[in-house]
């Protein structure tokens, strides 16, 4: 006689994406922890988007704007759209949902490569719609035929996530330009671009000049990665004019709260703080790469701020016991890779940290 969801959410289970460090201190009764779990950026938030939080302090009995106008002028500006081609939302997962809530209803279908980001998976059920997976090749790699080939009347959303969340692997921009050129107009392209600052292969593109193009296509990006405010939860759509606008109609009108607004629109202009990041994780990447090859363990070059290991069949032991040890990655079963586990690229010190548990384990 109790209440009843609704049927969709049958198919739901509440996702808890890693425990906060301090919790698993506590847990674990360890005296250091390093998390490399989460793809946050280890060289910390941009400080002028700390500075940002600082003046609005006073303020925060006032509503944040709705319109998010001074962060969607930022962002116009420095990526040479128009703001009414922009929505910011609370983190890019909300943005997710939202266009989930836009565009499916039961029945519909997203293409979505896998392994990916599960995020994707939830929104489509949410609204009742189905997910058509794509598995990446024996090398990760996009299959672009396959995701064309699964096309069918229902299909409404084609998601491309490049650098792909798990494995590090990237969709160039030839093969977007052909995808775009293929869709039907009425299949909207989602490129999410959350680690798109990280990505160095020429061939890379995130995007945007397809959408100045005019072509079906919405491109993502976070606050959370390179800009270093995950915890803030900032992140933004651009699209063309029409496709905002419908998305803006779902959205809640006070989504992005002042503080994390402030700090967004001074983020994003903080160059410095950008290439002190890809700095970092440049030399983060080569740090891990040479401990992988010493260890002899086989990686996927990535073009992003983590590394899919292999670990073989001892991957869940090894992924325990780095725990125990105070080093928190991820472990890949979650997306079909028993195997694996994915390690954010951290400082120089919480890499070694890292490799000389996985040493000490191995
Ligand atoms: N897309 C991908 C591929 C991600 O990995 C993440 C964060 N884990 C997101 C989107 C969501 O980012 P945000 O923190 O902005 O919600």
């Amino acid at each position: 006689n109790q209440i009843q969801p609704r049927k969709v959410l049958g198919k739901i289970q509440p996702y808890s994406p890693g425990k906060p460090i301090w919790e698993l201190q506590k847990e674990l009764n360890l005296d250091k922890v390093v998390k490399l779990a989460s793809n946050e950026n280890p060289i910390g938030p941009s400080p002028k988007g700390t500075a940002a939080i600082q003046s609005r302090l006073n303020d925060l009995h006032r509503y944040p704007d709705a319109d998010t106008v001074s962060i969607r002028e930022a962002i116009a500006a420095k990526l040479d759209v128009k703001k009414e081609q922009l929505i910011v939302t609370n983190g890019a997962d909300e943005l997710i949902t939202l266009l989930s809530e836009t565009f499916l209803e039961e029945g519909d279908e997203i293409i979505v490569p896998a392994p990916s980001f599960s995020e994707y998976d939830f929104g489509a059920n949410l609204m009742g719609a189905e997910i058509v997976p794509i598995p990446l090749d024996e090398k990760y790699q996009f299959d672009v035929d396959k995701m064309l080939a699964a096309i069918t009347d229902w299909t409404k959303l084609l998601y491309i996530c490049s650098p792909n969340n798990p494995t590090g692997t990237y969709l160039g921009k030839e093969d977007l330009e052909r995808i775009l050129n293929e869709v039907p107009e009425r299949v909207l392209v989602v490129l999410d671009g959350a680690y798109s600052h990280y990505a160095t292969a020429e061939d890379y593109t995130e995007g945007i000049e397809f959408v100045k193009a005019g072509a079906p296509i919405l491109v993502m990006q976070t606050f959370s990665k390179i800009y270093g405010l995950a915890g803030l939860r900032v992140g933004f759509g651009i699209a063309r004019e029409s496709i905002i606008q419908t998305i803006l109609k779902v959205k809640e009108p006070f989504n992005v709260n002042s503080l994390a607004q402030a700090a967004a629109a001074a983020a994003i202009q903080d160059d410095d703080h950008v290439i002190a990041s890809r700095e970092s994780n440049e030399a983060g990447k080569k740090q891990l790469y040479e401990g992988f090859e010493k260890l002899g363990l086989s990686y996927t070059e990535t073009m992003s701020n983590f590394i899919l290991l292999q670990l073989g069949p001892d991957a869940e032991r090894i992924y325990q016991e780095l725990l125990r040890k105070g080093v928190i990655v991820r472990y890949g079963k979650i997306w079909g890779l028993p195997e694996h586990v994915r390690v954010t690229i951290g400082t120089k010190e919480e890499n070694d940290f890292f490799l000389e548990a996985l040493t000490s384990i191995l």
